[in-house]
Parts: C-alpha cells; structure tokens; sequence
C-alpha cells in the first residue's frame, strides 16, 4: 500500500448568474464526492460587485465562497478536477470578464509555488481580493499567502468590498 500525502488547498468559488447559492452548494458536494478531495472547512457566503475593466457592477453581483479542502491529487489533476465541476454545472468558458454560473479558483496549495501555463499557484490575483480575504480570514484567519503574508494584513490594503450574505 502506497501512502498518499494529503495537502491542505485553498479553494474559491464564485457565481453571479442563476441561483447562486444553489450553486455554489452543488459544487461543494461535487467537489466532495471526488476521490482525492475532501472538503475539510467551508466559508459562509459573501457577496461582492462583479468586476469588469468598463467598471464595476455592470453585471449582477456574485456570492462567493472559500473552502479548504484537503487533496492526494498532484496540482494539475486538482485543476482538471475543478474544472470538470464548473463544466458539469453549466460554466461555459466564453469572455474572460463575462458572467459566470459557477467559477473555481485555485487559492493556493499548502506552501506551494507553482507557475506553469495552466496553472499559477498561489493564485496571482488572490492576495488582492477582498471576495478571497474575508471569506477565508472566516475559516482560517492565521493563514498566510507565500509570497505576500498573513491575509489579515493583505486584507487592510486589498481592493474592492465583499460583505456577508444574512
Ligand atoms: P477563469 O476564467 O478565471 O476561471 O480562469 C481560468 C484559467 O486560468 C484556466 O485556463 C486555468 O488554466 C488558469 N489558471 C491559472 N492558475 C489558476 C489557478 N490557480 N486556479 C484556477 N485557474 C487557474
């Protein structure tokens, strides 16, 4: 028997059309159900304007979650699992600002940095985003980014407003 290393990773998972928090459930239970990953901690929801390079709030506003999950699965294959949640709730990949049913993003992976085509870890816009920072000081508010610090700090200076949904 070969003993698989579980990583802790920091996931985030956003919507802003349909029935958002019906969504983002379903992807948590997705995610869940698949071999080599297990959700360990989940945020409550917040919600937070979307953005868009013609300006904020053009289109609906999303909920957005963090979850910690614990992975045997390397890197790349948790990408592709995340990916085949978003696929199999409806996500399709059409403009880079538009609207999205569901998106997953890779926060970071343990003390892992890890910058390939596909896949930048930590995620590089993460350290900057209140809808990241405040679900995740929630669950874990010791945590840290490697490369930038201890989110508690990160999230003084970061940009945009997240508040949590009642
Ligand atoms: P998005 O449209 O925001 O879901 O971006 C998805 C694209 O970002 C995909 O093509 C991924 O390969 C790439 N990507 C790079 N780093 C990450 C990460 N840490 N988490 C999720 N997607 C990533």
């Amino acid at each position: 028997m070969r003993l698989q290393l579980e990583r802790r990773a920091v996931l985030s998972l956003g919507a802003n059309l349909g029935d958002r928090v019906a969504t983002i459930d379903a992807a948590v239970r997705a995610l869940d159900a698949i071999d080599g990953i297990r959700v360990l901690l989940r945020s409550s929801a917040w919600e937070s304007p979307s953005w868009h390079p013609d300006g904020e709030g053009l289109s609906p506003d999303y909920v957005n979650i963090v979850v910690i999950v614990g992975t045997t699965l390397e890197p790349i294959d948790l990408l592709d699992a995340v990916q085949a949640v978003e696929t199999a709730l409806g996500r399709e990949r059409s403009q880079r600002w538009g609207s999205r049913t569901i998106d997953i993003d890779i926060v970071a992976i343990g003390e892992m940095e890890h910058a390939e085509d596909r896949l930048v870890i930590p995620h590089p816009r993460a350290h900057e985003r209140q809808f990241v920072l405040q679900p995740w000081l929630e669950v874990d508010p010791r945590a840290s980014i490697p490369g930038h610090g201890p989110i508690a700090e990160l999230a003084e200076y970061a940009h945009g407003d997240a508040w949590k949904l009642p």
